[in-house]
Protein backbone atom coordinates (compact mmCIF):
# COMPACT_ATOMS: atom_id res chain seq x y z
CA UNK A 1 0.00 0.00 0.00
CA UNK A 2 2.71 2.41 0.94
CA UNK A 3 4.44 2.17 -2.27
CA UNK A 4 0.93 2.97 -4.35
CA UNK A 5 0.50 6.35 -1.77
CA UNK A 6 4.37 6.95 -2.66
CA UNK A 7 3.86 6.62 -6.13
CA UNK A 8 0.50 7.80 -6.65
CA UNK A 9 0.74 11.01 -4.65
CA UNK A 10 3.73 12.49 -5.97
CA UNK A 11 4.86 16.55 -5.99
CA UNK A 12 7.66 17.89 -6.79
CA UNK A 13 10.40 19.21 -4.05
CA UNK A 14 10.22 23.07 -4.03
CA UNK A 15 13.46 24.32 -5.81
CA UNK A 16 16.45 23.58 -3.56
CA UNK A 17 15.23 21.68 -0.60
CA UNK A 18 16.74 17.75 -0.63
CA UNK A 19 15.84 15.51 -3.62
CA UNK A 20 12.14 14.21 -1.93
CA UNK A 21 10.58 11.34 -3.86
CA UNK A 22 6.76 12.20 -3.01
CA UNK A 23 4.58 14.51 -1.01
CA UNK A 24 3.38 11.91 1.09
CA UNK A 25 5.24 9.69 3.34
CA UNK A 26 4.34 6.80 5.41
CA UNK A 27 4.54 8.15 9.62
CA UNK A 28 3.51 5.30 11.83
CA UNK A 29 1.35 1.99 12.13
CA UNK A 30 -0.33 1.14 14.98
CA UNK A 31 -1.78 -2.47 15.80
CA UNK A 32 -4.41 -2.48 18.52
CA UNK A 33 -5.18 -6.06 19.27
CA UNK A 34 -7.69 -4.48 21.53
CA UNK A 35 -9.57 -2.65 19.22
CA UNK A 36 -8.36 -4.63 17.16
CA UNK A 37 -7.65 -2.65 14.15
CA UNK A 38 -5.00 -1.30 12.40
CA UNK A 39 -3.99 2.25 12.02
CA UNK A 40 -1.69 3.50 9.43
CA UNK A 41 -0.61 7.58 10.00
CA UNK A 42 0.47 9.68 6.74
CA UNK A 43 1.94 12.67 6.48
CA UNK A 44 2.82 14.63 3.39
CA UNK A 45 6.26 16.39 3.50
CA UNK A 46 7.09 20.01 4.80
CA UNK A 47 7.07 22.13 1.18
CA UNK A 48 5.44 19.48 -0.77
CA UNK A 49 3.52 21.00 -3.78
CA UNK A 50 0.45 19.84 -4.81
CA UNK A 51 -1.68 20.21 -7.69
CA UNK A 52 -4.84 22.35 -7.39
CA UNK A 53 -8.04 19.92 -6.84
CA UNK A 54 -10.38 22.89 -8.43
CA UNK A 55 -8.39 23.64 -11.64
CA UNK A 56 -5.25 21.11 -11.83
CA UNK A 57 -3.00 23.57 -12.05
CA UNK A 58 0.40 21.91 -10.93
CA UNK A 59 2.93 22.85 -8.01
CA UNK A 60 0.92 25.05 -5.64
CA UNK A 61 2.33 25.57 -1.85
CA UNK A 62 0.58 24.21 1.29
CA UNK A 63 -1.49 26.85 2.56
CA UNK A 64 -3.00 25.39 6.15
CA UNK A 65 -3.51 21.82 6.69
CA UNK A 66 -7.70 21.33 6.80
CA UNK A 67 -7.67 18.36 9.08
CA UNK A 68 -4.79 16.98 11.22
CA UNK A 69 -6.74 13.22 11.70
CA UNK A 70 -8.43 12.52 7.97
CA UNK A 71 -9.17 9.05 8.10
CA UNK A 72 -10.28 6.18 5.81
CA UNK A 73 -11.19 3.05 6.53
CA UNK A 74 -9.11 0.36 4.02
CA UNK A 75 -9.39 -3.17 2.99
CA UNK A 76 -9.35 -5.48 6.18
CA UNK A 77 -5.82 -6.21 7.80
CA UNK A 78 -6.57 -10.03 7.84
CA UNK A 79 -9.60 -9.79 10.09
CA UNK A 80 -8.92 -6.79 11.21
CA UNK A 81 -10.61 -3.40 9.95
CA UNK A 82 -7.56 -0.84 8.63
CA UNK A 83 -7.53 2.85 8.33
CA UNK A 84 -5.47 5.28 7.23
CA UNK A 85 -5.32 8.74 8.44
CA UNK A 86 -3.28 11.39 7.39
CA UNK A 87 -2.84 14.75 7.36
CA UNK A 88 -5.13 16.79 4.88
CA UNK A 89 -3.73 20.36 3.45
CA UNK A 90 -5.39 23.04 1.66
CA UNK A 91 -4.17 24.47 -1.06
CA UNK A 92 -4.41 28.52 -2.37
CA UNK A 93 -4.39 28.15 -5.76
CA UNK A 94 -1.92 30.92 -7.63
CA UNK A 95 -4.41 30.15 -11.03
CA UNK A 96 -7.98 29.62 -10.23
CA UNK A 97 -7.50 31.52 -6.71
CA UNK A 98 -9.44 28.91 -4.85
CA UNK A 99 -8.51 27.67 -1.59
CA UNK A 100 -9.44 23.79 -1.74
CA UNK A 101 -8.77 20.51 -0.04
CA UNK A 102 -5.73 18.22 -1.93
CA UNK A 103 -7.07 15.63 -3.48
CA UNK A 104 -5.52 11.89 -2.39
CA UNK A 105 -5.43 9.32 -4.70
CA UNK A 106 -6.60 6.44 -2.25
CA UNK A 107 -10.25 7.88 -1.78
CA UNK A 108 -12.68 10.15 -3.41
CA UNK A 109 -12.30 14.02 -2.56
CA UNK A 110 -15.75 13.97 -0.72
CA UNK A 111 -16.42 15.44 2.54
CA UNK A 112 -18.89 12.73 3.92
CA UNK A 113 -17.04 9.89 2.42
CA UNK A 114 -15.31 7.30 4.95
CA UNK A 115 -13.62 4.74 2.25
CA UNK A 116 -10.89 4.11 0.39
CA UNK A 117 -10.89 3.40 -3.22
CA UNK A 118 -10.33 -0.38 -2.31
CA UNK A 119 -13.11 -0.52 0.25
CA UNK A 120 -15.43 1.32 -2.19
CA UNK A 121 -14.77 -1.20 -4.59
CA UNK A 122 -15.21 -4.21 -1.85
CA UNK A 123 -18.69 -2.70 -1.39
CA UNK A 124 -19.68 -2.64 -4.86
CA UNK A 125 -18.31 -6.34 -5.61
CA UNK A 126 -20.85 -7.17 -2.59
CA UNK A 127 -23.78 -5.16 -3.49
CA UNK A 128 -23.80 -7.04 -6.66
CA UNK A 129 -24.66 -10.16 -5.00
CA UNK A 130 -26.04 -9.41 -1.51
CA UNK A 131 -28.63 -6.53 -0.15
CA UNK A 132 -26.97 -3.62 1.46
CA UNK A 133 -27.80 -4.42 5.08
CA UNK A 134 -26.35 -8.07 4.85
CA UNK A 135 -23.38 -6.49 3.52
CA UNK A 136 -23.56 -3.31 6.31
CA UNK A 137 -23.50 -6.37 8.63
CA UNK A 138 -21.10 -8.04 7.55
CA UNK A 139 -18.62 -5.31 7.14
CA UNK A 140 -19.11 -3.31 9.97
CA UNK A 141 -20.46 -0.18 9.02
CA UNK A 142 -23.63 1.86 8.68
CA UNK A 143 -25.83 1.21 5.49
CA UNK A 144 -26.11 5.32 5.18
CA UNK A 145 -22.43 5.20 4.91
CA UNK A 146 -22.25 2.19 2.52
CA UNK A 147 -25.24 3.59 0.24
CA UNK A 148 -23.46 6.77 -0.21
CA UNK A 149 -20.46 4.72 -2.24
CA UNK A 150 -23.41 3.56 -4.08
CA UNK A 151 -25.16 6.41 -5.27
CA UNK A 152 -21.82 7.85 -6.03
CA UNK A 153 -21.02 5.42 -8.44
CA UNK A 154 -23.68 4.47 -10.40
CA UNK A 155 -24.87 8.03 -10.44
CA UNK A 156 -21.76 8.51 -12.41
CA UNK A 157 -22.04 5.52 -14.18
CA UNK A 158 -25.54 6.56 -15.76
CA UNK A 159 -24.27 10.38 -16.27
CA UNK A 160 -21.68 8.81 -18.27
CA UNK A 161 -23.55 6.65 -20.49
CA UNK A 162 -23.87 6.55 -24.08
CA UNK A 163 -27.25 6.59 -25.14
CA UNK A 164 -27.19 7.76 -28.77
CA UNK A 165 -27.25 4.04 -29.90
CA UNK A 166 -30.52 2.96 -27.81
CA UNK A 167 -33.74 2.58 -30.07
CA UNK A 168 -35.89 0.85 -28.46
CA UNK A 169 -36.67 0.83 -24.64
CA UNK A 170 -38.54 -1.84 -22.56
CA UNK A 171 -39.95 -1.40 -19.20
CA UNK A 172 -40.48 -3.42 -16.59
CA UNK A 173 -42.62 -2.94 -13.39
CA UNK A 174 -42.05 -4.75 -9.92
CA UNK A 175 -42.26 -4.11 -6.49
CA UNK A 176 -39.60 -3.05 -4.31
CA UNK A 177 -40.88 -4.14 -1.30
CA UNK A 178 -43.86 -6.13 0.11
CA UNK A 179 -46.77 -3.58 -0.44
CA UNK A 180 -47.37 -1.36 -3.12
CA UNK A 181 -43.76 0.24 -3.34
CA UNK A 182 -43.57 0.09 -6.97
CA UNK A 183 -40.36 0.44 -9.40
CA UNK A 184 -40.04 0.84 -12.93
CA UNK A 185 -36.78 -0.30 -14.57
CA UNK A 186 -36.11 0.99 -18.23
CA UNK A 187 -33.88 -1.28 -19.99
CA UNK A 188 -32.66 -0.94 -23.72
CA UNK A 189 -33.45 -4.45 -25.10
CA UNK A 190 -30.70 -5.18 -27.51
CA UNK A 191 -27.62 -4.08 -25.27
CA UNK A 192 -29.35 -5.71 -22.35
CA UNK A 193 -28.43 -2.32 -20.31
CA UNK A 194 -30.26 -1.28 -17.19
CA UNK A 195 -30.80 2.75 -18.29
CA UNK A 196 -32.75 3.92 -15.49
CA UNK A 197 -34.67 2.94 -12.19
CA UNK A 198 -37.49 5.01 -10.92
CA UNK A 199 -40.09 4.81 -8.28
CA UNK A 200 -43.46 4.31 -9.41
CA UNK A 201 -45.17 3.10 -12.03
CA UNK A 202 -47.98 3.67 -15.01
CA UNK A 203 -47.60 6.23 -17.74
CA UNK A 204 -46.63 9.34 -15.31
CA UNK A 205 -42.99 8.06 -14.71
CA UNK A 206 -42.52 8.85 -18.69
CA UNK A 207 -43.47 12.54 -17.47
CA UNK A 208 -40.35 12.87 -15.08
ZN1 LIG B 1 -6.76 26.23 -9.24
Amino acid sequence: MFSYVCSKFKGRPTRGTASHSGAVVYHRVNFSLEAKQLDVYVKFRKRALFPCSNCGAPDQPVRDIANHDRTWRHLNFFEYPSYIHAELPRTNCGKCNTITRVNVPWALNKPKHYFTLHFDALIIALAKDMPMNAVSRFVGEHDTRLWRILHHYVDNAIAAQDLSYVTKINTDETSAKRGHNYITIFIDPEQKNVICVTKGKNSRIWDE
